[in-house]
């Protein structure tokens, strides 16, 4: 983003506008994060701002101050394509092509507001007038922070802007430890905190809160974890069968894999989701060290993600996709040992 994209916007912003915040689908805790910090943003330096997300998002986020307001394009639609098609500007936040807003792909291409794209992952699609996009930064809510920054309203962060931001950097972050983590990050979370962020509210709201069933999914999982030593990679798989066994809700899922990446001598990670419902597996692919997930998924799995944390689906049944995933692993010996 140049500095005449900042003068421009901040030329844009200067008269109340109706502006509709994006982001993409299963929101996570930055989706959920950044757009709720840009919301609280917007509508202090008055502007009509709304947050629509393509579905529901898991229950340890719903307790962000302002979530209450969001729109779920899902169940919301005429509503949403209402206020979708009257906005002068659409904010793309934690997503960088429209095919990741799932149902909501059509509205946003054949909208005529005019976009601005905050984001960090890798490859962005050109649909943004202006486009914040840098696949260094931890987060998008660690670039909406930049962004309020940049735009010289630091002093407007109160503490529904700065908790927001926090949650976002913490759970894309890993809770601070992934690589991305730059003495930057750490700064602005020291400003968070000034703000207002309880930071040990946070953690707990979004990790300590796990139903007994959650727990019980993550002992099924770790019993499903196979190793394949010779590549330096594990897997877990997790059948509907099992999800529902154990009550599965939304969410219940996130981190798993990371389990399987804790692994002594381990460098790449996979979960194996099944979904009868849209007939696929979802899939997450976590790595260690310089081994891109991000080409692996986009050449095997239909999508894409970070270097070290990316997601994806295959469209053949549970054992099918983990007998190719295993089968692809030799092409990648070099790699997976140079990690
Ligand atoms: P997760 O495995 O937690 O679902 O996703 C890990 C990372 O990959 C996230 O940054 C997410 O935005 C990205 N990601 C997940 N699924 C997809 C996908 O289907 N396509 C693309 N391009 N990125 C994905
Ligand atoms: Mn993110």
């Amino acid at each position: 983003m140049t500095k005449q994209d900042i003068t421009a916007i901040n030329q844009l912003l200067e008269t109340p506008k109706k502006i509709v915040i994006v982001s993409h689908k299963n929101p996570d805790g930055d989706a959920i994060g950044s757009s709720l910090a840009l919301f609280h943003y917007l509508t202090k330096t008055n502007h009509l701002a709304t947050v629509i997300v393509p579905n529901d998002y898991p229950d340890f986020l719903k307790w962000i101050p302002g979530q209450d307001l969001i729109l779920k394009y899902e169940s919301q639609k005429e509503e949403s394509e209402q206020i979708l098609n009257e906005a002068d500007i659409i904010f793309a936040l934690d997503f960088n092509a429209f095919h990741r807003t799932g149902d909501m792909e059509h509205v946003l291409t054949d909208s005529k507001a005019l976009k601005i794209m905050i984001d960090h992952h890798q490859q962005p699609d050109d649909f943004a007038k202006y486009m914040y996009s840098d696949v260094s930064m931890s987060s998008t809510c660690e670039m909406v922070y930049n962004f309020i920054d940049m735009l010289e309203d630091t002093h407007i962060i109160d503490i529904n802007i700065a908790t927001a931001i926090y949650v976002g950097i913490m759970t894309d972050t890993g809770s601070f430890r992934f690589r991305s983590t730059t003495s930057a990050t750490h700064r602005i979370i020291a400003n968070l905190i000034d703000k207002g962020a309880d930071n040990t509210m946070i953690h707990n709201q979004v990790y300590d809160t796990n139903s007994y069933n959650r727990l019980q999914l993550l002992g099924c999982a770790l019993s499903n974890l196979k190793v394949i030593p010779e590549s330096r990679a594990a897997y877990i798989t997790l059948s509907q069968k099992e999800l529902q066994q154990f009550d599965y809700k939304k969410g219940d899922t996130e981190g798993f894999v990371n389990y399987a990446l804790s692994l002594n001598n381990v460098v790449l990670a996979a979960i194996f989701i099944e979904d009868l419902q849209q007939g696929i597996i979802k899939i997450s692919l976590r790595s260690k060290g310089d081994f891109s997930v991000n080409e692996m998924s986009r050449a095997y799995f239909q999508g894409g993600g970070h270097t070290n944390a990316a997601g994806g689906k295959s469209d053949v049944n549970l054992e099918e996709t983990t007998e190719k995933f295993i089968s692809i692993l030799p092409q990648y010996n070099t790699a997976l040992h140079e990690a």
